[in-house]
């Protein structure tokens, strides 16, 4: 009786460094196969966890420049020093094919989505507390602590952003966090804005032969049946 609309969701997700945002993307990922996590192209360095072709795709700075000047790019933004990008290409191809795409962006970025598609869902992650979030980054071991401190006030700056986004989601216990973010999506489903077309499936004769049908059934039964 509703037509629901058959292309994928945009799904623009920041978070400060150090919220555990990966591990929440992966935890999603695996609970939908019907999702695909866009792959930024970046100049940073490649990290030991990194894969190249999966986590980012690297090139150097002028690889990066020339990629904006040739329209690449459908977002980039300087971060910490690095330039990170997301390529227009495969993602207006995905939602075609009614596949919802993750874009794993900082806020700048997920700023500029808005402009460019308001109706993208826009969720942050926050860590349960600041000291929690240096704890993470330490953890990591793979920045120095100038580095860190850099990273640290940055995402001190974009937490205030929080109000810019649809949702908000605090990485807690990471199996909650991934539930909330799989429940969103799938909330986000059900808008009304998604329904393209409601229709009268079934005509009013037929609903009042399946109706009739009913008290005939009644009226051949005997009386002991009908008191029951
Ligand atoms: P990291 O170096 O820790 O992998 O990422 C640093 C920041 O860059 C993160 O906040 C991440 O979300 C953001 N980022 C990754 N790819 C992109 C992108 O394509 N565009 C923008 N604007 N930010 C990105």
């Amino acid at each position: 009786m509703i037509k629901e609309k058959k292309s994928g969701q945009l799904i623009v997700i920041s978070a400060p460094s150090g919220c555990g945002k990966g591990s929440i993307i992966n935890g999603v990922l695996e609970k939908n196969k019907n999702i695909w996590l866009s792959v930024s192209t970046t100049s940073r360095k490649i990290r030991e966890n990194d894969i190249p072709g999966v986590t980012y795709n690297f090139v150097t700075e002028e690889e990066f420049k020339q990629k904006i000047n040739e329209g690449f790019f459908l977002e980039y933004t300087n971060y910490a020093g690095n330039y990170y990008g997301t390529p227009r290409g495969t993602i207006k191809e995905k939602l075609d094919q009614g596949i919802d795409v993750i874009l794993e962006i900082e806020i700048e970025g997920a700023a500029n989505i808005k402009k460019l598609v308001p109706e993208a869902i826009f969720i942050f992650i926050l860590p349960p507390s600041l000291k929690d979030m240096v704890k993470r980054l330490k953890k990591r071991g793979t920045d120095s602590k100038e580095k860190i401190l850099e990273r640290f006030h940055t995402a001190y700056k974009e937490i205030n952003e929080v109000t810019k986004y649809n949702y908000v989601v605090i990485n807690d216990i990471l199996e909650d966090a991934i539930n909330k973010v799989d429940a969103i999506i799938k909330a986000e489903k059900c808008r009304v804005d998604r329904i393209e077309e409601v229709f009268v499936d079934t005509k009013e004769e037929e609903i009042h032969e399946l109706l009739m049908e009913d008290d005939k059934n009644f009226e051949n039964k005997n009386i002991s049946e009908k008191l029951n």
